[in-house]
């Protein structure tokens, strides 16, 4: 069986560092038991260094829902990737739809990306369509996403990049994509990812989707809209839905 992966975005959640290491905790507690999932989450940067481990193969990765292209120097309220390698950090959420809403446009994901790789650290770039038109132009804006954010990924660094499809709309909706759809979609991003780094890496390449997986939906989604895992948000800070989820995840 292959082991997939779970990603929770934890976004802005919670407000106390108390009820973060308790929800850590149980997180932590059931992927101990999973045979066949790797379950990253991605906690606001403040909890980040109560959860990391020096461990190698620690049960629970952490990851970062953001990093900035330098790494060091006058960047007022940023945080450089170095920085998170040294703190154990494995995985950085990259250009998530509410970054870039916030005007994060796909040159500096570019840029992050890039930084990211360079530091040691996974990147899982946010790529998703808005809204899905008629006439499926949306491809396009996809692709052009998609090539822009990837733009300056050193080709030896490829086999390290992790892609979650998130398309805008399905987003905290309550209705994800259907799987039959987000299985076509991601054949369309492999194409594209084979036009840049080739077939072998494009192949290769982790992908994830997310919008509004919970613990009813993610079994399926796996299956039918053949990704290699997820990324969560809202369920992923429900501790009940996320621990359910976490389990049915790890028997498809
Ligand atoms: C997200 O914001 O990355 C996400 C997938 O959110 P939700 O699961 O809440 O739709």
């Amino acid at each position: 069986m292959k082991r997939k992966i779970i990603v929770g975005n934890w976004k802005m959640n919670p407000t106390t560092l108390s009820e973060a290491v308790n929800l850590f905790k149980k997180v932590k507690n059931t992927a101990q038991r999973l045979a066949h999932t790797h379950v990253i989450v991605c906690p606001p940067f403040p909890y980040i260094t109560k959860f990391t481990s020096s461990t190698a193969k620690p049960s629970v990765g952490i990851g970062a829902q953001n990093a900035f292209f330098e790494e060091r120097g006058a960047f007022t309220g940023e945080v450089s990737p170095v920085m998170l390698r040294d703190l154990g950090v494995s995985h950085v959420i990259i250009g998530h739809s509410e970054r870039r809403a916030e005007g994060e446009s796909d040159e500096i994901v570019a840029k992050k990306v890039q930084a990211v790789l360079e530091s040691g650290i996974h990147p899982i770039v946010c790529v998703g369509e808005k809204d899905r038109d008629a006439h499926g132009l949306y491809l396009d804006i996809l692709r052009i996403q998609i090539k822009n954010s990837l733009a300056m990924i050193p080709k030896r660094l490829a086999n390290q990049l992790v892609i979650a499809y998130e398309p805008v709309w399905a987003i905290g909706s309550k209705e994800p994509m259907e799987p039959a759809v987000i299985e076509e979609t991601v054949i369309f991003i492999r194409k594209i990812l084979a036009d840049i780094f080739g077939q072998e890496n494009a192949l290769r390449t982790v992908i994830l989707y997310g919008g509004s997986i919970n613990f009813r939906n993610a079994p399926d989604i796996i299956i039918r809209g053949k990704v290699d895992g997820l990324l969560v948000g809202g369920e992923s800070v429900n501790i009940p839905g996320f621990t359910e989820l976490l389990k049915a995840v790890d028997v498809v």
